[in-house]
């Protein structure tokens, strides 16, 4: 961040060009990872609360004018924390009993977690469409995470998916 004034800090603003293609995100992320870390061990220093306002804006920006549907790097690449939850209500829209569910489709990651056992998800379809969307798992609606409160907290987590998704690599690198 260049100015921890309050004028400086309203007056960063994302645009369309500040979002690299998805399929570019790899290269250009390990171009910029030396920037990127710096990035966020500066971010990790900052008033909380600013943090909080500066990176909420900026999602808002992003996904004012970006649409996932022509992205799905996230779906396509990693998967998300599943909870008991989860699954039941999955199972539900799929009319499936969840043990089934989790049979088919679902593992358990080294934290205990399901995940789904294949990249990509099971449920993307050819045109980036969420089969059981209504129905997804909390991890998939709350991805990427950019809008939740005390973003400090994820800060090392935000790291490792500006490999992932086009907009939190924009965000970390407007504010380098
Ligand atoms: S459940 Fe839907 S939103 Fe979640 S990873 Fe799969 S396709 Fe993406
Ligand atoms: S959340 Fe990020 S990675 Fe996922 S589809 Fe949207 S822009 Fe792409």
């Amino acid at each position: 961040m260049k100015s921890n004034s309050n004028g400086a800090l309203s007056s960063i603003s994302l645009s369309r060009n500040d979002v690299p293609a998805p399929d570019k995100l790899k290269a250009l992320f390990a171009t910029n990872r030396g920037v990127l870390k710096k990035t966020v061990q500066k971010l990790a220093k900052f008033n909380q609360r600013q943090l909080d306002d500066i990176v909420h804006k900026l999602h808002h920006e992003a996904f004012g004018f970006y649409d996932c549907l022509d992205c799905s790097n996230c779906c396509r690449s990693i998967s998300p924390a599943i909870s008991h939850n989860d699954v039941e209500v999955m199972a539900k829209k799929l009319k499936v009993r969840p043990s089934d569910l989790v049979g088919k489709h679902l593992k358990l990651d080294e934290e205990g977690d399901f995940v789904f056992h294949t990249a990509p998800c099971p449920f993307i379809d050819d045109d980036n469409y969420c089969q059981i969307y209504s129905h997804r798992p909390k991890a998939c609606r709350e991805y990427p995470h950019t809008d939740r409160s005390r973003f400090y907290q994820i800060l090392k987590l935000s790291l490792k998916n500006a490999e992932v998704c086009p907009v939190v690599y924009a965000i970390l690198m407007k504010l380098a």
